[in-house]
């Protein structure tokens, strides 16, 4: 049998380099998109950015922080309104920090920036006792120099790079190992009343910013210079929300959505909900309960019949809540 083949469609290594690209580009544009419409969403729901703020970015070198600054001026660039960015980098003096990436990165970005130092890693080290772990006191004192810096420079809001992921994880450590139900917030008002604290990725999938990073190529600085693994318990809601994700995809989602819905009267909070003074009130006209409507009532009361009885012809509903 003769075959005909298209001279042009035959193997062509340019033009397979070319329709990679093609497709490449096409790749990257669609997750740019989603991460700029999730950043976005966000920001409307929370109303984290207002006219004329000045928001101090926190650039830690993480593939999160690099997202959250490259989707932040890019929707500065389109907003209706007008508001600052300036990025911010601690340097906490970790053994090997390479320090000159982010400011080269930095300038060329063409934006205002500043890299505070201080030395909390020599702190961390001398006041933690060896083999404890040292990720609470490193992160108070992480908090607190950049609160007060965010001060210092007048900036009324201080943007983390947090996404979905870490907030659905931040629930489970809260409830295994801590027993309260309590996550990072989009939004937070710091404890002293002086900060403002926005979490621009709030909606976005770590999975989505980790493909981002890798298209953007950026200069990631790893996050083990300390020395101190990340965190076990972390690790294992990690593994345990990636196995329920490859089992049930959608779940770590619905589980983030469920977060946005909640209903204190269906949960056992007494602080939340008045559960003390639940008042009956029988006065509006009863609405049919869903359930089989032919029962059998039994007993001793003035309502006890041997005979089952259609509810449409008045029975006595029994019902289980
Ligand atoms: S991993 Fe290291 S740098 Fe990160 S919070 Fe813990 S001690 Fe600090």
């Amino acid at each position: 049998m003769v075959q005909f083949v298209d001279a042009s469609l035959a193997s062509n290594p340019q033009l397979d380099n070319e329709l990679d690209e093609k497709q490449l580009k096409t790749d990257f544009n669609k997750l740019q998109k989603r991460i700029r419409r999730d950043t976005g969403r966000a920001i409307s729901d929370f109303k984290m950015i207002e006219e004329g703020d000045r928001i101090m970015v926190c650039l830690s070198g993480g593939k999160d922080s690099f997202t959250m600054l490259d989707i932040l001026i890019s929707l500065q660039k389109s907003a209706p309104i007008s508001f600052e960015l300036v990025a911010v980098n601690l340097d906490q003096k970790q053994p090997g920090f390479p320090e000159h990436i982010l400011p080269s990165y930095l300038d060329k970005l063409g934006i205002e920036y500043y890299i505070i130092n201080r030395d909390t890693y020599t702190v961390v080290k001398q006041k933690v006792p060896e083999g404890r772990t040292t990720c609470g006191l490193c992160s108070r004192l992480r908090r607190g120099t950049l609160y007060a810096f965010a001060e210092d420079i007048g900036a009324n809001k201080v943007a983390l790079g947090h996404h979905r992921d870490d907030i659905v994880q931040t629930m489970f450590l809260n409830m295994f190992y801590g027993a309260r139900l309590a996550s990072m917030p989009p939004k937070l008002l710091s404890d002293d009343k002086r900060n403002v604290i926005i979490r621009p990725l709030a909606y976005c999938k770590e999975s989505e910013i980790e493909a981002f990073s890798k298209f953007k190529n950026y200069p990631v600085i790893p996050c083990n210079l300390c020395g101190t693994q990340e965190n076990l318990q972390r690790q294992n809601i990690k593994h345990m929300l990636n196995q329920w994700e490859i089992d049930n995809p959608g779940r770590v989602q619905n589980i983030f959505n469920s977060m946005q819905n909640i209903a204190p009267s269906q949960m056992a909070d007494g602080k939340l909900f008045d559960f003390e003074n639940l008042n009956i009130d029988r006065s509006a006209a009863r609405e049919e309960y869903e359930y089989a409507n032919e029962q059998l009532i039994e007993g001793v009361g003035s309502f006890a019949q041997k005979e089952p009885r259609l509810k449409d012809e008045n029975s006595i509903d029994v019902f289980n809540l």
